[in-house]
């Protein structure tokens, strides 16, 4: 098993809400539902990790008055919260809205994600040992990920760096990084702020590997993953299934690879491709996120 998984990132109330086409500029429109749960990006993966069978750790902050629920059902999926600090701000916030094709838009209001104690985060990765593992995404402020890459790295754990949502300058790129973790719009940002000309998914993640130093994964989709490691292309298809809602499909990618760290990269994005691909059968964030035994029977 892998040793211990890290995240530190954010952790979001969503809200989602069903419609039958995304409202354009505008527009007033009635959803059909709306339905509460945790999510966040760091939130996310989390989960999934925890679903994984990994012993997790959740750094982050949530708001002082309405942070509880958070920390209640992460703790409910046996993610450790002591180091979910307490902010003023309130809690940070999603607004997913769903349409009938699946496609979807989706608002975050950042919150007590933007304040995060780089305290608990220094203490939480100067705490790692090889084996363990720090996963990283760019919900947060880039210097606290910096921090933490930095930090944890320094105690020889590896680290993944989920560069999502897209950054979007020079100073979000973070490093000491052991693998990346992208989608192909992510992998394309990446690029052009390392001044490269985006050239399609098999060269970008070859020359973004090159000039960062680690690995790369690409995630593709229904057309599943592209793995980039020692000089070496290898893809990895997705099973076909018939997605309703794609949310969280890329955290639920990235979790189960953290806790598969101790397998052959390309043994762990196989895992991962399955339990994306089963979430985006179901609706939500963190509830469309499946348990190991499911990623398992279907693996079989
Ligand atoms: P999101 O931002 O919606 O969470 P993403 O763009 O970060 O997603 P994707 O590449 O869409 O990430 O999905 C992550 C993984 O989930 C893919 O590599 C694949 O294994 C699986 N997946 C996603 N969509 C599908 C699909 N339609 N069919 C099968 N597998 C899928």
């Amino acid at each position: 098993m892998t040793g211990r998984v890290t995240v530190v990132g954010s952790v979001n109330a969503d809200t989602s809400l069903r419609l039958a086409a995304l409202p354009k500029p505008g527009e007033t429109v009635l959803a059909r539902e709306a339905a509460g749960s945790l999510g966040g990006k760091g939130a996310n993966q989390a989960v999934a990790a925890a679903r994984a069978g990994a012993r997790v750790r959740m750094v982050g902050a949530v708001g002082r008055d309405d942070g509880a629920p958070l920390a209640g059902a992460l703790a409910a999926e046996d993610v450790d919260t002591a180091l979910l600090t307490r902010s003023e701000r309130p809690s940070g916030r999603a607004l997913v809205l769903l349409d009938d094709a699946g496609e979807n838009s989706i608002i975050v209001v950042p919150g007590a994600n933007a304040a995060l104690d780089d305290d608990a985060v220094r203490r939480a990765c100067a705490d790692l040992s090889p084996g363990d593992v720090l996963v990283l995404q760019h919900e947060i402020p880039a210097a606290t990920s910096r921090l933490a890459a930095a930090t944890a790295s320094a105690a020889g754990a590896a680290v993944i760096w989920n560069a999502a949502p897209a950054p979007v300058r020079a100073a979000d790129l973070v490093e000491h990084v052991d693998l990346l973790v992208v989608n192909e719009h992510e992998l394309g940002a990446v690029a052009r702020l390392l001044g490269l000309e985006p050239a399609g998914a098999e060269a970008d993640v070859a020359a973004v590997a090159a000039r960062l130093g680690t690995d790369v994964v690409c995630t593709l989709g229904a057309a599943g993953a592209l793995v980039y490691r020692s000089g070496a292309h290898v893809r990895v298809a997705a099973p076909v299934v018939t997605a309703v809602d794609t949310t969280a499909a890329g955290d639920t990618f990235v979790g189960y690879l953290a806790a598969s760290w101790h397998l052959p990269l390309s043994e762990a994005v196989r895992r991962a491709a399955q339990a994306g691909a089963l979430a985006v059968t179901r609706h939500g964030a963190a509830p469309s996120i499946p348990t190991r035994a499911e990623v398992e029977h279907g693996l079989a």
